[in-house]
């Protein structure tokens, strides 16, 4: 097999040592004789799993006391709604800075009022909104930490005076935040954490039970808490895999490594995009993204010809999103260096 170098921007890359311990627990867990894809969510064993699962992402975030990690299916999309009815009363604060934040408010506007309080939607999302105040009588203020469709990141997080949740789906665990300026913090595992299946929802335990509305028992964030993610049957192999993942990345050094690698990929990448006159960054230079690298070809009529070039270089999965065109170099977490360097010569022998 030639080397493919995956820059997909979802489901995406895994260290191959992580895909082999998932293969290893699908042919016999935890010394069960049994493969993880047959064994009872309720086995001592898979219990163990999901305990030690919630233990390493408070390690890896540093969450302080109070903060409770639950696993849930349905992907950061049913979070929009699931986040409003916990805990949208009246009102709700939002910034829209991409598709997933548009959903987000789409969904929520179903539980009370919501007011947009910053928005790029005017330059098709290509920067972060800065300067806006958070009001002091909305229930949350909700926010992307990193806009996966478009490339641009917060570099920043508000100090708000209400409860701040946040879609980190396509960055968490990439850099150190402070977990403790965060209420509720949600992200499908499918980027930076593990395989598709899982979202992994964190919350500040005090801010539940506020809403009056009666919520659905599937819907319920202090149901699955009680339950320990055991209200219904958890993805059990999506949160076995994320293990050995999160364990992988704890090994090689925490969240602090990720962000340094993250760094350096990025900084790698941009430097060429900057330099090399055929290509062009799509976002404010600030607030771009280290996940997420959008760019264009400044001459669109050698789209093909480029594109001939990075795929026999064996590069995988940086054609843009379907609404933002031009091209996005997805590197999460698991990206080798290497792999961003072969894309850096492809373009610029393209130049050549
Ligand atoms: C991918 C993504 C989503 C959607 O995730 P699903 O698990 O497919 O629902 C939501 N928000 C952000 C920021 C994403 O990157």
């Amino acid at each position: 097999m030639t080397k493919v170098h995956n820059f997909s921007a979802g489901p995406s890359i895994l260290p191959r040592e992580v895909v082999e311990a998932t293969i290893e627990g699908i042919r016999d867990f935890a010394g069960t004789g049994l493969s993880i894809l047959e064994v009872s969510h309720r086995s001592k064993e898979f219990v163990a799993v999901v305990e030690e699962t919630q233990a390493i992402i408070k390690e890896l975030m540093n969450l302080p006391e109070g903060y409770e990690v639950i696993f849930l299916g349905g992907g950061a999309s049913m979070q929009f709604l699931m986040l409003a009815y916990n805990l949208l009363e009246t009102k709700a604060a939002y910034t829209k800075t991409g598709v997933w934040a548009a959903n987000a408010i789409k969904e929520a506007k179903a539980f009370g009022e919501i007011n947009v309080i910053g928005s790029s939607e005017d330059k098709n999302y290509s920067y972060i909104p800065k300067g806006y105040e958070i009001p002091s009588d909305v229930d949350y203020f909700h926010c992307t930490s990193n806009n996966t469709i478009y490339g641009t990141q917060m570099k920043s997080f508000p100090d708000s005076p209400v409860p701040l949740v946040c879609d980190m789906s396509s960055d968490i665990l990439s850099r150190e935040v402070d977990a403790s300026k965060f209420s509720l913090i949600y992200a499908g595992a499918q980027k930076n954490m593990g395989p598709a299946g899982v979202t992994v929802v964190i919350i500040k335990k005090d801010i539940l039970g506020k809403v009056s509305r009666k919520i659905p028992s599937i819907m319920n964030y202090a149901l699955h808490i009680e339950k320990e993610s055991m209200f219904n049957t958890p993805p059990v192999i999506s949160i076995f895999s994320m293990l050995q993942n999160l364990k992988y990345i704890k090994k090689v050094g925490g969240v602090k490594e990720m962000q340094r690698k993250s760094e350096e990929r990025a900084a790698l990448l941009y430097a060429e995009i900057d330099s090399n006159p055929l290509f062009r960054g799509s976002v404010a230079v600030e607030d771009r993204s280290n996940m997420n690298a959008c760019f264009v070809l400044e001459d669109e009529t050698l789209e093909e010809k480029f594109n001939s070039a990075w795929k026999a270089a064996g590069i995988s999965g940086i054609k843009g999103h379907r609404s933002a065109g031009g091209y996005r170099a997805s590197m999460y977490n698991a990206l080798p260096l290497e792999s961003v360097q072969v894309l850096v010569d492809v373009m610029r022998n393209f130049n050549k």
